[in-house]
């Protein structure tokens, strides 16, 4: 498994931009997909034209589980 660094790069379909795009990996508060709330500051891509979140490395995931565990 590739561990992202802040400040990587790599290229994604945005979903607001509709197309492919440059993204770089920064901290993010992200949302959970259910809407209950969200977890603060964790590593995700982020689109270079608009700043839309356009995904989550799978290495930030355990860390959205666990917040959303302890509630
Ligand atoms: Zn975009």
């Amino acid at each position: 498994m590739k561990l992202y660094q802040p400040g990587d790069t790599s290229k994604a379909i945005c979903p607001h931009c509709g197309t492919l795009v440059s993204t770089t990996l920064a901290y993010r508060d992200v949302p959970f997909d259910d809407g209950t709330g969200m977890v603060r500051g964790i590593l995700a891509a982020v689109c270079d034209k608009c700043e839309a979140l356009v995904s989550i490395p799978v290495q930030s995931t355990p860390i959205i589980r666990r917040t959303r565990g302890s509630k």
